[in-house]
């Protein structure tokens, strides 16, 4: 596949509109319909920690569902693991985070509001090495947003949480909540690798929670405290790394268009050789068009021997593979893919909006590829003063119900339920009407057609369950 960037990838392409002008539109749209809230909102809220409604946690299992399926279920090289969240301290010491997992932090002289300095306005263009310089707020003349005061030179501040485990709390018991998912796959390296008896190359996946005291977060879910990553750890041979990690770059890049990403609004950006973190050797994040502009929606690391290295030499482990094929000993290479749930699951929200006129009326549809719609299916009564009627609408659902979520709604008429449903993603509503009690078929609706459908009772199972099958791709 030809790489949809320019031949240059640190080179933007020509820029293209957001799929919607505004955040607030699907802030104010998850919070109506339940998709995200504030933590602790009667609280006043924690600042960048989300709840998600019955509908978010909905569509961000089946987002996480979908990550799996492509990346371990598809796939006979790739395996599954959950590690736990609290690891041995000495995992971050090895692995650099705690020397270095940190963000350039300046603080406002006269408000003392603290900021990340590469995310101040008029900072777009700093370098990597312009963040660790102290005479980096007098070149460029920042000031403070909030209230134009003088800035502090930049620091360090490390982006982990701490706590302690058991019951003393002194300096021997400091554990970290992990800030991403890796460092549980490398420690286990020998553990899934002799387990599942597979061969490099083979990869480790994993979804879970991780967590960042970030500077600035922000953007609603785009950056938080508290989320999930997708991340896969693909151990290969040192000489086939590099190509390996061409490999990748399609793959992940289709998973986003297969799910509903609009291409046009994807970009690679290579890291240029200043801004690559430690362990890396290569760094090609997958961006999207979001309305605060090109940000990164996954990272693709060609990670070198860096990770296994270091926890051999300080663990006294050999996490040295055998190749039977060439009788070679050696320490793999990794490429890693580092996606983020929230964050996919927030793009997929975003890139599916729309907003149409059908007969003079605002129509607002999540055009969300049906594996990923929260609900797959409504069942409405087009009367519901027909006890009949109701009843076959109620037997109907919980049919559908042993194989996906599907909702019966009766609070309103069938125009305004077709509109509920538009706005919340729902790919098919299945009406029942008079002629259902007489003829034993109903109404099937296409979301996005808006065609209807007359289907015998006994079909829609099969009809749905195989449109559900296409839109995977299956
Ligand atoms: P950024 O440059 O945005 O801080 P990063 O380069 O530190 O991100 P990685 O460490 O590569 O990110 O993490 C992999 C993925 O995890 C990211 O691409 C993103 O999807 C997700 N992620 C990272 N930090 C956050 C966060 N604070 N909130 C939500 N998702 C996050």
């Amino acid at each position: 596949m030809e790489l949809p960037v320019t031949d240059s990838p640190t080179q933007a392409p020509s820029d293209v509109a957001p799929a919607i002008a505004n955040l607030e539109t699907i802030v104010s749209l998850s919070k109506r319909r339940g998709f995200v809230f504030p933590s602790s909102e009667i609280y006043g809220g924690i600042n960048a920690v989300w709840d998600y409604g019955p509908l978010g946690v909905e569509l961000k299992n089946n987002v996480k569902r979908a990550w799996w399926r492509a990346m371990v279920q598809e796939r006979e090289d790739i395996v599954g693991l959950d590690a736990g969240i609290l690891m041995h301290p000495k995992v971050w010491v090895t692995s650099g985070h705690v020397g270095s997992f940190s963000d350039p932090l300046v603080e406002c002289g006269t408000c003392h509001r603290r900021y990340r300095l590469d995310e101040l306005p008029g900072a777009e263009n700093l370098t990597a090495s312009d963040l660790t310089d102290p005479t980096v707020i007098e070149r460029y003349k920042l000031i403070c947003p909030n209230d134009g005061g003088p800035l502090s030179p930049p620091r360090r501040f490390n982006l982990m949480f701490e706590t302690h485990i058991g019951p003393v709390q002194d300096d021997s018991s400091i554990v970290y909540f992990r800030p991403e998912t890796a460092q549980g796959s490398y420690v286990n390296f020998k553990n899934v690798q002799q387990s599942s008896r597979k061969k490099i190359p083979f990869g480790i996946a994993q979804v879970g929670k991780s967590f960042r005291n970030e500077i600035s977060p922000g953007n609603f879910v785009f950056r938080m405290r508290e989320f999930e990553q997708m991340e896969m750890q693909y151990f290969v041979r040192p000489d086939e790394a590099a190509a390996i990690f061409e490999e990748w770059l399609p793959r992940r890049w289709d998973w986003y268009v297969r799910y509903g990403v609009t291409p046009e609004r994807l970009r690679f950006r290579e890291h240029a050789p200043d801004e690559l973190a430690h362990y890396a050797k290569k760094a090609i994040d997958v961006e999207y068009r979001f309305p605060f502009g090109w940000k990164e929606l996954e990272g693709i690391h060609n990670r070198g021997d860096f990770d296994l290295s270091r926890h051999a030499e300080a663990s006294g482990e050999n996490l040295e593979y055998f190749d039977p094929a060439t009788e070679e000993h050696f320490i793999p290479y990794i490429v890693e893919t580092a996606g983020g749930a929230d964050r996919a699951a927030f793009t997929f929200l975003i890139d599916s909006y729309r907003e149409e006129e059908v007969r003079g009326e605002k129509r607002v549809v999540l055009g969300l590829n049906a594996d990923l719609a929260p609900y797959k299916v409504a069942v409405l009564p087009l009367l519901k003063k027909r006890p009949e009627i109701v009843e076959l609408c109620h037997k109907l659902r919980a049919d559908l119900a042993k194989d996906m979520l599907a909702v019966y709604d009766d609070t309103a008429a069938i125009g305004k339920l077709y509109r509920r449903q538009d706005e919340i993603g729902t790919p098919w509503c299945v009406t029942v009407d008079v002629d259902s009690l007489e003829d034993g078929a109903v109404t099937v609706r296409d979301r996005d057609s808006m065609t209807q459908e007359r289907v015998p009772l006994e079909g829609v199972k099969q009809l749905i369950v195989d449109r559900l099958a296409a839109a995977r791709g299956g």
